[in-house]
């Protein structure tokens, strides 16, 4: 983001000699062939009352061209797992089960390295498995447009049954509209009871196949390993229902699941590649971050040079530390990363000085208008199971044919750091019904720009939700 100081000069209708006596008395030595920074062309502008406007850049002119994938192009890929589950139902415990049979019975010879994810072979396919558990993890990635997840499996203890969590994992898994795969863990329990199971998630719309619905279940022992092949089995069937394919033979594009400062080796990001391929000394963007690929590994610590779609690979060359949810892409060359990347990060700046938030009650009707049938995302929590019902009824009653209100979430119990992070993925306003937030919540919404309201009387909640609905809420509330 530079001008040369004769280009400015000329803009301005001012003799570059009197440009440069106004920079000295600014403070600045330069010369007639000097460039000046956006920073200093908006200083020396304002000094003659003109004002500077960055020039548009567009990364499309840069990003090698997205071309719609033929066909025959299209190869079958892995899919990608994300276990959830309640705290001590056991999803920490299977991950660990899969990886060290599989390891055992079929890749002799790498050690597993925790790299944020790893991949198992069966003998009808490989799967994928992200290493960090719980639906935070999913929400904050998808919050950051990163949708990485095929399919989650939703691990619930059978001697427990369904818990607070479970239902908030449903909620999170149907908000990304991923399918789930019921995992009953601890079956050599004493009082495991899979039945109870099944009807607690029949509850949730999670009916199970051999009663009439569409849920696969499984049920294993995370603790004495069984049941682990049916269950791959199990999420291979899911996925061959999704039909996931993707080009192997182009740049790769894919996002990152995990990224460390790493002492010996700098910042090292795990990318899961989405399509294409990537390639040792492929120049890439990461967010806001450039790079290129110096080394990479796959999750046995092995040496790789190249890696195609759904294979989780650590890679070094990064010029700082990514963030988990970020994109990652190949493109033309080094320069041209650095230029997105410079981009990118001026551009972030100016938004956060921008803030504003995703949606409010206030805005829904301005933004939304115009469009045909529209959804209003509520997450509603509340004091009391009570009230939670009560107040979820009068709001379905209110869905018209233009515009459908959407309770994606309900809970008894204070608004959670997760609900926020929900909401933000979604585009929903929470309402909290005779629930008081603390102050860290508010921070977490006001940098989430998510919007909260707040009531304790429901007729006065369903009138601000109609008033919105038909464009008429005073915005002062
Ligand atoms: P997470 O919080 O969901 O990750 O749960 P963990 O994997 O940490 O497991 C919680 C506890 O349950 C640990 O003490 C595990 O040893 C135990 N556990 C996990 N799976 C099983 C199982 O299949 N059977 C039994 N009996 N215990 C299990």
């Amino acid at each position: 983001d530079t001008i040369r100081l004769t280009d400015l000069a000329h803009q301005m209708g001012i003799k570059a000699q009197d440009l440069i006596k106004k920079l000295f008395s600014l403070g600045v030595m330069a010369t007639i062939n000097q460039s000046l920074d956006f920073d200093t062309a908006l200083l020396l502008a304002a000094e003659f009352k003109y004002e500077v406007e960055r020039a548009g850049f567009s990364e499309d002119d840069f990003l090698l061209p997205k071309e719609a994938d033929k066909a025959e192009d299209l190869k079958p890929r892995p899919p990608v797992v994300t276990i959830m589950g309640h705290v001590d139902h056991g999803k920490t415990s299977l991950l660990d089960a899969i990886r060290s049979t599989s390891v055992a019975s079929g890749e002799a010879g790498g050690i597993t390295q925790h790299i944020g994810a790893y991949h198992v072979a069966t003998s009808r396919g490989e799967i994928v498995f992200l290493d960090t558990p719980g639906h935070e993890a999913f929400t904050t990635m998808r919050a950051r447009g990163a949708k990485v997840t095929d399919i989650v499996v939703l691990v619930v203890a059978a001697d427990d049954g369904v818990m607070e969590q479970t239902k908030e994992a449903v909620s999170h898994s149907k908000a990304a509209g991923v399918p789930i795969v019921v995992a009953v863990n601890k079956m050599d329990k004493e009082g495991a009871d899979p039945d109870r199971v099944k009807r607690e998630l029949s509850d949730l719309g999670l009916m199970p196949e051999d009663w009439g619905g569409d849920t696969i279940f499984a049920h294993v022992s995370a603790k004495k390993r069984e049941g682990l092949d049916e269950l791959l089995e199990l999420i291979l069937l899911q996925a061959e229902v999704l039909d996931l394919k993707a080009n192997p033979d182009k740049p790769g594009r894919g996002h990152i699941v995990e990224a460390k400062l790493d002492k010996g080796r700098g910042p090292v990001g795990t990318v899961l590649i989405q399509e294409g391929q990537i390639t040792q000394g492929d120049a890439f963007v990461c967010g806001m971050i450039s790079g290129k690929v110096r080394a990479m590994f796959d999750d046995q610590g092995r040496q790789i040079k190249t890696a195609g779609p759904a294979i989780p690979t650590e890679i070094q060359g990064f010029e700082g530390i990514p963030e988990a949810g970020d994109e990652f892409v190949i493109v033309k060359d080094e320069k041209v990363a650095r230029k997105i990347a410079e981009d990118r990060r001026v551009k972030h700046r100016d938004k956060e000085l921008a803030k504003e938030s995703k949606v409010t009650l206030e805005s829904f009707l301005a933004t939304k208008a115009g469009e045909e049938a529209q959804n209003l995302n509520l997450l509603l929590k509340a004091d009391v199971q009570g009230s939670l019902e009560a107040i979820s009824e009068a709001l379905r009653k209110l869905s018209t044919d233009e515009i459908k209100i959407v309770l994606i979430h309900g809970g008894a119990g204070a608004i959670t750091e997760s609900d926020i992070l929900l909401a933000s993925a979604s585009n929903a306003i929470i309402i909290g019904f005779n629930i008081r937030p603390t102050a860290k919540i508010k921070e977490v919404a006001e940098q989430e720009k998510v919007d909260i309201r707040f009531y304790d009387i429901i007729y006065k909640l369903v009138d601000d939700i109609k008033a919105a609905m038909s464009g008429m809420l005073s915005p002062d509330i």
